[in-house]
């Protein structure tokens, strides 16, 4: 039978209940800690390689922490994804701020804050010299278009909105250079849930070919090169990890072979992952509330897709365990729903699993990144708690479920009596 690890036992689940009831998302902090070790020793082979954690994959100020103890960047697309790297304490050069469509006013608080700024288009140069003035060190995205094949998730690259085209980036890099600009960056992203190791190898060399051409043809020196994030993990139970020293060898000899034979500035080389930094390392822990049986049969939650859309927006497999089950035989086939009133509100549909009744506590694995982030407030739901199990087995509330004083906070109430 194929199965996923917990680093937790139904006992101290139901102990942490007492005090939080579910549902929650709980972080192992012992494992991403681990994860974060793992990465940097592979990719060390690999010219001044660092990783700037994606916020959106999981926005708490205390998950950076962690990972800023690791050396770990941030990578921030919004004003308020800044923020939470400021108050993490990630500042400066630590901070990789690729957004698209971006207002000015974040242009001007990532150049506050020092962060290196990843332009999404050509017009953006006029746009940030406006708005700051252009900072020492400017990088751009590359999107290669037809000369990279589409990724599930992402789509082809010629059809995102994404970057610049190959012709723009050389007129791009050029006038930066015209107006003074001395440090340059060049970005790309263009997968997202990649398993295949190659991938990450073939997108690597594009990105160092057109950093020898450009670095010849307009003499300028690259600083670094940033391959992006969308390293895969392995939702489903037979799947298996992207191997951090399969991806950093395969680099490592696409660099050596373009960029490390020619006699050009050497950049180094960073990524920015969110997924697979702490994916896996997240639980959505929910009650069953009812059993159901009308022409299928339902296990309805005490959680919804407030709390996890992956299943219900992209059909994501999740995997399940009904803790203190996990050996019981897959006999029964249920969908298991939460409460919104939205048919794709199933983390489940057609899963086999053991016999469940009311009051079961089921772990729904992998909602590290994109799990709790993706909340929202549709149909009146709240968004649960956050807790972190620390290495010593001991638990820590990162984030407090919301109240339905939250969800009334934007609202005037007073001036709703007076309104005719
Ligand atoms: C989403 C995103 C990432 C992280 O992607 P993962 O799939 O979580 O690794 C990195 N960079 C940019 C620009 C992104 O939009």
């Amino acid at each position: 039978m194929v199965s996923k690890e917990l680093p937790f036992t139904k006992t101290q689940i139901e102990e942490i209940i007492k005090t939080y009831p579910t549902p929650f998302h709980i972080y192992d902090e012992k494992a991403i800690r681990g994860n974060a070790e793992d990465m940097k020793r592979a990719f060390s082979i690999v010219n001044g390689f660092k990783e700037y954690f994606a916020i959106k994959a999981l926005p708490n100020p205390y998950i950076l922490k962690i990972l800023a103890e690791h050396g770990f960047g941030a990578d921030c697309s919004s004003l308020p994804e800044l923020l939470l790297a400021q108050e993490a304490g990630i500042t400066g050069e630590n901070i990789m701020f690729s957004s698209n469509d971006t207002p000015a006013e974040e242009f001007k608080k990532a150049k506050e804050l020092g962060a290196v700024i990843n332009l999404d288009d050509i017009s953006h140069i006029e746009v940030l010299e406006k708005a700051t003035g252009l900072p020492d060190i400017v990088c751009f995205r590359y999107n290669p278009g037809p000369l990279k094949g589409g990724n599930e998730l992402i789509g082809k690259p010629e059809e995102a909105k994404y970057g610049f085209t190959r012709e723009q980036l050389f007129e791009g890099y050029e006038i930066l250079k015209k107006k003074g600009v001395k440090r340059f960056g060049l970005h790309t992203m263009v997968a997202s849930n990649e398993l295949n190791v190659d991938y990450f190898v073939e997108t690597a060399r594009i990105l160092f070919e057109v950093i020898v051409e450009i670095s010849q043809k307009l003499e300028v020196g690259f600083e670094f090169v940033n391959l992006g994030g969308g390293i895969g993990i392995p939702y489903r139970p037979e799947q298996e990890r992207v191997s951090f020293d399969a991806v950093a060898v395969g680099v490592k000899k696409a660099y050596d072979e373009t960029i490390g034979k020619a006699e050009i500035a050497q950049p180094n080389v960073y990524f920015e992952c969110g997924r697979v930094i702490t994916g896996p390392y997240g639980y959505l822990v929910t009650e069953v509330r009812h059993m159901k049986h009308i022409y299928k049969d339902y296990v309805g939650t005490d959680a919804c897709m407030a709390n996890l859309m992956r299943p219900g927006i992209y059909g994501a497999y999740h995997h399940i365990t009904v803790l203190g089950k996990e050996n019981a035989p897959l006999t029964r086939k249920y969908d298991v729903t939460g409460s919104l009133c939205e048919n794709n509100d199933k983390f489940a549909v057609d899963r086999m699993l053991p016999e469940i009744n009311r009051g079961d506590l089921l772990v729904i694995h992998d909602t590290g990144a994109h799990g709790f982030a993706m909340g929202f407030n549709y149909n009146g739901k709240l968004r649960s708690a956050e807790l972190l199990l620390r290495p010593d087995g001991g638990v820590f509330k990162i984030r407090r479920a919301e109240t339905v004083e939250d969800y009334f906070t934007t609202l005037d109430l007073k001036g709703l009596k007076s309104f005719r």
